[in-house]
């Protein structure tokens, strides 16, 4: 058993755990965050990708409106690297209900987001895959956001002010002593170790699984109705800018341009269990009309892959029931001192990637008070490592392999030794990400025991059109030919990879996807035998 000490145990490694490691770890608590998979492997990598303005929120709910606005503005700020500045429209077409165009902008100026109406002809030269028939376009500050690269650079953050994280460990236990938290024992998933981490104070950042973990400190009554949302990934990007219905929120109102490809989506049906989400084929049709109508030509072009999150719809059934309508939007912070007489403990839960920071800073706050030891939140000010200039620009990794190209070919014609020529020590591995061997391999030598879905999450190989089919088999054989990974264990994890990629894959393979799919099977279990190599993928994570 190992043992561990810190003032503070985080558990959720998704956007909101990870931002309130930051947070406390920069006001100078020692600090634990503990996921039982890997970082940003929830909800936080399975969302639309959209850093909202507010402006979808202008009508329905002013007050998150404004607090997206105002995030949106410090994520730009703070994490660059994790945000493309595409702007958004906000458009109506004819048949939709144009009264609400008129409520939409009013809503805009009462909260103060920026806007501008443009007229339908500026729209569709702006965006020229867009469908005609526009009635009203409005400008906004929306963004693209990587899930995964927010996180991570959240957690670089905390790492560097001391946070020590656990990947793959759950959290199991959580020990009271006269009604203070005193501990938190875990597992590590992958070696089976146990850990018991002494502490007085515990944030539960668990996301949909919220309520499974207050009840490891036998608190009850937070009630979770995990609502799955399914978006899909079309074979390339459509569109430079966010889209958005102007219309009521519903389902399939929104397309966001994400790196090389577009994603649409998304539903909101209850469901029972976070761990067994699903993807029926009615709602991935609706969200195939939901491209269509949008961008007209969606259906019948190429959809990569379908993935499905779910949003915490939270209930307190201890709240008097004028508040119970409430409890489903927005942040929620609960208090378990007051809540439950259990000293030490937190709940943070909802609000939206966008405010992840807000609400970090909200929770630590509380936890300050609670503990008499006021310290001020310096999130908003200081960049994550590693993350300055500009946001990042769909031309990023090419720009930065052709400078590294002409700077070897310079020193090549200028007779230099040339031993570092990129086309020969660091081949492109995955052609749609743009890859290199070196951007797998160093991360790799760090952490062995990675899988290659781990490594997808950090890079993004095998998320482009052939889905992994030529790239993971390359990105397990360097790892093999490093000698970092022995044969079987390349064999077990491109295995495991390939599973993975198949159930996003399988509910939208039709046309060239289906063309795809047949290649890849061809090439991986006809000519390489996959299924026959020794291999236990029981080993992979
Ligand atoms: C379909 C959909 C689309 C969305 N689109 C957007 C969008 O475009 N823009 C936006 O701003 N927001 C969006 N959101 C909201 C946003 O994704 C969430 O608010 C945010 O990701 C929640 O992050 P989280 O950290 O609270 O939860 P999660 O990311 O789910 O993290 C919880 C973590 O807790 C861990 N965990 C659970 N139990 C244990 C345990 N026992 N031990 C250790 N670890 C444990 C899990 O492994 C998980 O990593 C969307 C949400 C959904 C569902």
């Amino acid at each position: 058993m190992i043992k561990l000490n810190a003032d503070l145990v985080v558990v959720g490694a998704g956007s909101t755990g990870c931002g309130i490691a930051r947070d406390a770890a920069m006001r100078g608590f020692d600090v634990v965050l503990v996921d039982k998979g890997d970082i940003a492997q929830g909800t936080s990598g399975r969302f639309h990708g959209l850093l909202h303005s507010g402006a979808r929120y202008a009508v329905s709910d002013p007050a998150l409106a404004r607090e997206c606005a105002a995030e949106n503005a410090i994520i730009k700020l703070i994490q660059p690297d994790a945000v493309e500045d595409t702007g958004g429209l906000f458009v109506s077409f004819e048949g939709d209900d144009q009264d609400y165009a008129e409520q939409f902008l009013a809503a805009c100026a009462a909260s103060g987001l920026v806007h501008e109406e443009i007229t339908p002809a500026q729209a569709r030269r702006d965006e020229p895959r867009l469908a005609p028939r526009i009635v009203r376009a409005i400008r906004v500050c929306d963004a693209a956001v990587d899930g995964w690269a927010l996180s991570l650079g959240a957690v670089r953050s905390a790492t560097a002010y001391g946070a020590r994280i656990l990947t793959y460990t759950r959290v199991a236990g959580i020990d009271l002593a006269d009604g203070q938290v005193a501990a938190v024992r875990c597992q590590d998933r992958k070696n089976g170790r146990n850990i018991v981490i002494d502490t007085r104070f515990v944030i539960n950042a668990a996301g949909p699984w919220v309520s499974q973990v207050a009840a490891l400190m036998g608190i009850d009554g937070i009630d979770v109705t995990p609502a799955q949302g399914i978006m899909l990934a079309s074979g390339h990007r459509l569109t430079s800018r966010v889209l958005n219905r102007l219309r009521p929120l519903s389902d399939g109102d929104i397309m966001v341009p994400a790196r090389t490809v577009s994603t649409v989506g998304t539903t909101d049906e209850p469901t029972d269990d976070p761990d067994r989400l699903t993807m029926p084929r009615a709602r991935i049709q609706e969200m195939l009309s939901a491209g269509e109508a949008l961008t007209p030509g969606f259906r019948a072009g190429r959809v990569l892959h379908s993935w499905v999150g779910a949003r915490p719809l939270i209930e307190d059934s201890r709240a008097a029931a004028g508040e119970r309508r409430e409890m489903g939007r927005g942040m929620l912070i609960f208090d378990h001192a007051e809540r439950d007489g259990v000293s030490g403990a937190l709940t943070v839960a909802g609000g939206k990637l966008t405010t992840y920071r807000l609400m970090a800073e909200r929770a630590v706050d509380l936890m300050c008070r609670r503990l008499g030891d006021e310290r001020p939140c310096r999130t908003a000010e200081e960049a994550v490592p590693d993350a300055v200039g500009p946001p990042r620009r769909i031309t990023g990794r090419w720009s930065r392999l052709e400078a590294a190209r002409t700077a070897a070919a310079a020193r090549a014609a200028a007779g230099e030794a040339c031993s570092d020529q990129p086309t020969i020590q660091d081949p492109v591995l995955c052609e749609c990400e743009l890859v290199g061997r070196s951007a797998l391999i160093e991360p790799l030598a760090q952490s062995p025991d990675w899988s290659l879905d781990d490594l997808r999450r950090r890079t993004r190989l095998g998320m482009g059109p052939c889905q992994g089919g030529f790239c993971a088999a390359r990105g397990a054989g360097a790892a093999c030919q490093q000698g970092l990974w022995s044969a079987d264990r390349a064999s077990a994890a491109l295995r495991h990879f390939l599973r993975n990629r198949w159930i996003g894959q399988w509910s939208v393979l039709y046309g060239d996807a289906l063309r795809q799919a047949a290649l890849d099977d061809r090439v991986l279990y006809g000519s390489l035998g996959l299924d026959l190599l020794p291999a236990d993928e029981a080993v992979i994570l």
